[in-house]
């Protein structure tokens, strides 16, 4: 459905986009190893870009100029990274100690299947099996140190600091998608189709960022070459919106699924700039676009390294909600993918300098 009568170019998500949201997924890209996907970036926003570079830390960074003299220098930043594992310890016959890269916890580990290394090497994460523990086993929780890393007799194709993926293939059922690191290929696809897709009244500054997961890190230098007038961050955020067996209501939700992009107003990171959050929430209220505010609270994105870059860096972050996130398999809901796409865009063609000059 299209809302906007001035916007002609809406990016709709139609075949082509599921297809690439798909490579994106299933591609493999734990932090400081995201090669593959910045091989599928490069290849899809070349063609559309003024300069496209990368940069010292492995940063796509891309410009698309506006028409017209002094345009507002709008930076939009999506992390091509996910969270994973690392090989520390090679124990022999193909069994590897690991660590964990970015927030993975020890608990969603037993018995999953892994990808290992450039070449996808399948592995499956060990446990002593139940049946031959002890019943003060079976109420121990697991750690890291119980767990290893099985890729069989693989000579030579896995190595001590190779990183291990989950590996989960992406499906599709009607309007639910599932896969893995969809936090945040979600963000990386929907910028792709931005770049495709950019209004003419602004300079479009481009920041496909590595090392989000391990800190921030990507985003820090990149805020710092762009130094841009705004800066607005495409990531996806947990939706912890399952019914509770506990208590009778929900407070913790964070965010809820089929509700729309969320827009933030404060993580552990930052606290965002308000006129650019009522410039959000007018542009869905205006547009008929839902939209929905993350409950403010932890977690965080690369907004939490871009607002402090420079002289300061007025910050806006819209996340597509999704479950289970930083595990082997994330549920998110098309519809919700579509309004961020819309949100996103109609909110950058309606994007004036005076937002910027507004009271806070
Ligand atoms: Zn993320």
């Amino acid at each position: 459905m299209v809302r906007m009568t001035e916007e002609k170019h809406l990016p709709q998500i139609g075949e082509a986009q599921l297809k690439l949201l798909e490579r994106l997924s299933n591609a493999c890209a734990v932090s400081g190893d995201e090669g593959e996907v910045r091989k599928i970036v490069l290849e899809e926003i070349r063609p559309f870009s003024d300069e496209v570079n990368v940069d010292a830390l492995g940063n796509v960074l891309a410009t698309r100029r506006g028409s017209g003299e002094l345009l507002m220098r709008v930076m939009l930043a999506a992390h091509m990274d996910e969270v994973g594992l690392m090989l520390t310890h090679d124990a022999g016959d193909g069994i590897y100690r690991f660590d964990t890269v970015g927030g993975v916890t020890a608990i969603d580990l037993p018995a999953k299947a892994v990808w290992v290394g450039k070449e996808h090497i399948p592995g499956v994460i060990g446990l002593k099996p139940l049946h031959l523990g002890n019943s003060d086993d079976q109420r121990k929780p697991v750690g890291l140190d119980d767990l290893r890393i099985d890729v069989g007799p693989v000579a030579g194709k896995v190595k001590v600091g190779d990183r291990a993926a989950f590996a989960t293939v992406f499906s599709q059922q009607g309007g639910s998608l599932r896969g893995k690191a969809l936090d945040n290929r979600l963000g990386v696809a929907t910028l792709i189709e931005l770049v495709k897709n950019s209004p003419s009244q602004i300079d479009l500054l481009v920041a496909f960022t590595v090392q989000e997961e391990i800190g921030l890190r990507g985003a820090r230098v990149a805020a710092y070459a762009f130094n841009p007038d705004m800066a607005i961050i495409l990531d996806s955020t947990p939706a912890y919106d399952l019914p509770t067996w506990d208590v009778d209501e929900n407070v913790r939700y964070n965010t809820r699924l089929g509700k729309g992009p969320a827009i933030y107003v404060a993580d552990s990171g930052t606290l965002y700039d308000p006129r650019l959050v009522r410039h959000l929430v007018e542009t869905g209220e205006e547009h008929g676009i839902p939209y929905q505010i993350r409950q403010p609270g932890g977690g965080g994105t690369d907004a939490g390294a871009i607002h402090k870059q420079r002289m300061g860096i007025p910050s806006a972050s819209i996340s597509v909600p999704g479950r289970y996130h930083h595990s082997p398999a994330s549920i998110v809901r098309l519809s919700d993918w579509q309004d961020t796409m819309d949100l996103v865009t109609a909110a950058l063609f309606h994007l004036t300098p005076d937002i910027l000059s507004g009271e806070r």
